[in-house]
């Protein structure tokens, strides 16, 4: 079976190609898939009928099967999808009063970098997801949106796994995200824990896709602590590398930071992440921590978490604490998974 979804224009032309067809059939099919957001075959009534049939059987359009789904008080999305060999994976839709529509989807099935508050950290790596299968949970919401008259407007790389952990199909995916459902780079959002070689890469693509950088701490003896991949590239190679991303992109670097209760939302703290993002053009997302089962760790008050914000920009740093949009629905990174897996077990 060949998933359409995972072949770009080109490739949609090769396999039509292949199958004897004129070039406009491709385009044909194509409208259909990303312009009227069709997934059944059946329904592209402008194909003829002997193409409908082969397309049929021997082609699906996305191979995502929805496990479960849960939609919050504040219209959250979210749902857990069952890939063809079995495992599971996080994607997440936000609606804002805005008319913003932001997909938050997934990389791999699980991850190997191993933060240790991460509820994904925690399970380990499964696998790398394959484009169309990070295409698709864009495609799939894109779709739905449509239906009710609205436009998917934002796509975030922010689920589950870590996207330069598995660059090329990333990158692939961002090309496709842009072309094929026609969101521009400045909508797109790739968030990683810190490869450093890779930042420098992604900066070579020439890309004005947003970088979103899981900091969350200020001295690498804590930050090594809590994320291993601190051992192998440090905070002052990470943050150059955000500079540098920073110029030749021209685009504003954003740093999470989970605030941890008693860990690393202390005045001083804030006071050292000032200084040690003075000068670069930044913006600070602070969440407080969700909770996960493998983490002692809690999230920071609201008073104390406002105090952070203060002094961030008394140093001139922008900075928002974000409500974790889904609360209510486990929409924190691995969390429906790891609550799901927890009802399953025996
Ligand atoms: N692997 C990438 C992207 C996925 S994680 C990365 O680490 O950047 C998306 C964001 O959620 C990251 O900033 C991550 O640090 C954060 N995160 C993970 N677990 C969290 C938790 N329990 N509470 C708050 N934020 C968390
Ligand atoms: Fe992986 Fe990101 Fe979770 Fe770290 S925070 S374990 S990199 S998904």
């Amino acid at each position: 079976m060949q998933d359409l979804v995972d072949l770009d224009r080109a490739g949609l032309a090769d396999l039509l190609a292949g199958w004897g067809q004129p070039a406009f059939r491709a385009r044909q099919l194509h409208g259909w898939l990303y312009e009227r957001g069709e997934a059944d075959f059946g329904a592209m009534l402008n194909l003829p009928a002997p193409l409908r049939q082969r397309l049929s059987e021997e082609a699906t359009a996305g191979t995502l099967q929805v496990a479960t789904e849960q939609t919050s008080r504040d219209g959250t999305i979210k749902r857990l999808y069952r890939l063809p060999d079995g495992q599971l994976i996080e994607s997440v839709l936000m609606v804002y009063a805005s008319g913003r529509r932001t997909a938050c989807i997934s990389s791999q099935a699980g991850c190997a970098m191993g933060c240790a508050f991460c509820a994904t950290g925690q399970m380990g790596f499964a696998r790398h997801l394959t484009v169309g299968e990070i295409v698709e949970q864009a495609w799939i919401y894109a779709r739905q949106l449509q239906a009710r008259g609205e436009r998917l407007s934002n796509v975030v790389l922010m689920g589950m796994g870590e996207p330069f952990h598995n660059y090329d199909a990333a990158v692939s995916a961002i090309r496709r995200i842009m072309d094929d459902l026609g969101i521009g780079a400045r909508h797109i959002t790739v968030s990683t824990v810190g490869l450093v070689p890779a930042i420098r890469r992604f900066a070579e693509e020439g890309f004005q896709v947003g970088l979103a950088i899981s900091l969350h701490a200020t001295t690498d003896a804590q930050r090594s602590a809590m994320m291993p991949v601190n051992r192998r590239w440090d905070i002052a190679e990470l943050i150059a590398a955000c500079a540098d991303y920073q110029a030749i992109s021209g685009r504003r670097v954003t740093f999470e930071w989970a605030l941890i209760d008693g860990e690393n939302d202390s005045e001083a703290e804030a006071h050292r992440l000032g200084q040690l993002l003075r000068g670069l053009s930044c913006h600070v997302n602070l969440i407080p921590l969700n909770p996960t089962g493998g983490y002692a760790g809690g999230p920071t008050r609201a008073e104390v978490a406002a105090r952070f914000v203060e002094v961030l920009e008394s140093h001139g740093i922008p900075a928002t604490v974000r409500v974790r949009r889904g609360i209510d629905i486990d929409a924190g990174c691995g969390q429906l998974k790891s609550t799901v897996l927890k009802r399953q077990a025996p």
